[in-house]
């Protein structure tokens, strides 16, 4: 797919935008002044397979308390700030990678200016944003309600109140929990600017629900070659965004490697306990370093044909499975073994790759 050319803009280590990789994003839950579980919580993260993670600075003890987090963490950080120019200035102090603002909300020009200048000198980029939540009002009145030209419109006026400060090194973000309006607003402002756009679906739920409207609004995004950095919000672990999003990445073969299981959704030729075997294999592989697809089929008549492109699997007799390695049949495992069998060919496999 042919993607956006945007500009570079460089977060610690990282770069976002230039059709760089898409960088995956999360944000921490915890309290920033607690810096131990603060860094346990970002390098869960970091193992997990996210790029970059962002906390939230309240007060002026959470600014302080980043830069102990920046002294280790193994990620880059985004700071987010609302309503005081201070905390951006002592996070900015603390090493922040990266700053989150609202330029509306920080106060007068000189605020913004002051931040502005801080990020400048050294070479920090700031993310403005609106979501459908913070649409202002004069636009809203403008363009007839919250629609995709009032939420484009208001984060360009964000956008120009940096620009005004000689301040281009931006990010941009405009959110909504509809994801068809996140949709269409994403697709608009991609017309009008070419800054790199953080995308998401704000607000979207939980893992259920959460997981399809960001594969939706995000995805679509993606698959039009729109966006550059991704963040999926669930009312979850924020682990499980970066689980989330490395599968939309990877669906749209927009990230290689890791682990990809193939299941058959069972019919009545199914004669062994296929549903709950699937969901444990799921589990089981989630998070482990190996570049393989694995598949978890009902029936041995049309499980491995259909399964062909899994590196290994698994296909259901009578009380028994079939083992077949790339389409092939290697040997029967008894049902009552046959989790703990696969999941040892499967690290035997595994282990092969990353010698
Ligand atoms: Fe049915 Fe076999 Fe296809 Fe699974 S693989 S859906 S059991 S035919």
């Amino acid at each position: 797919m042919e993607r956006k050319a945007t500009r570079k803009v460089n977060v610690g280590s990282l770069t976002i935008g230039g059709k760089s990789p898409i960088v995956l994003q999360s944000m921490n839950n915890t309290d920033t002044r607690d810096v131990k579980a603060t860094l346990e919580q970002i390098c869960r993260l970091h193992e997990v397979g996210c790029d970059l993670t962002r906390v939230a600075i309240l007060n002026m003890e959470a600014a302080l308390a980043l830069k102990e987090i920046m002294k280790e963490s193994p990620l880059p950080v985004v700071a987010d700030i609302h309503f005081d120019y201070r905390l951006a200035l002592e996070s900015i102090r603390s090493g922040a990678s990266k700053i989150r603002i609202n330029p509306g909300n920080i106060g007068d020009a000189s605020r913004v200016q002051e931040i502005a200048n801080a990020c400048k000198e050294r070479g920090i980029p700031i993310r403005v944003g609106v979501n459908s939540g913070s649409v202002g009002k004069d636009m809203i009145a403008k363009y007839g309600g919250v629609n995709a030209s009032s939420l484009s419109e208001s984060v360009l006026q964000s956008v120009r109140i940096l620009e005004n400060l000689h301040f281009d090194n931006i990010v941009v973000s405009i959110k909504s929990s509809d994801p068809l309006l996140t949709i269409q607003s994403y697709r608009m402002l991609s017309e009008r600017i070419d800054y790199p756009l953080h995308v998401g679906v704000t607000e979207a739920g939980t893992k259920g629900e959460g997981i399809i409207r960001s594969a939706v609004g995000i995805g679509t995004l993606l698959a039009e070659g729109i966006g550059d950095t991704i963040r999926v919000s669930l009312t979850d672990d924020p682990v499980e965004e970066i689980r989330a999003g490395l599968r939309i990445l990877r669906s749209l073969s927009l990230r290689n490697g890791g682990m990809r299981l193939v299941s058959c959704p069972t019919c009545g030729r199914t004669l062994v306990p296929l549903i709950p075997l699937a969901k444990r294999v799921e589990d089981a592989i989630a998070d482990l370093p190996y570049d393989m697809t694995v598949a978890v089929m009902g029936c041995a008549v049309n499980g491995p044909g259909e399964a062909r492109e899994a590196d290994i699997g698994i296909a259901g007799g009578i009380d028994e499975f079939l083992l077949f390695k790339h389409g092939e049949s290697i040997r029967k495992i008894k049902s009552e073994n046959v989790f703990e069998e696969l999941m040892n060919e499967i690290h035997l496999l595994g282990k092969q790759q990353i010698k």
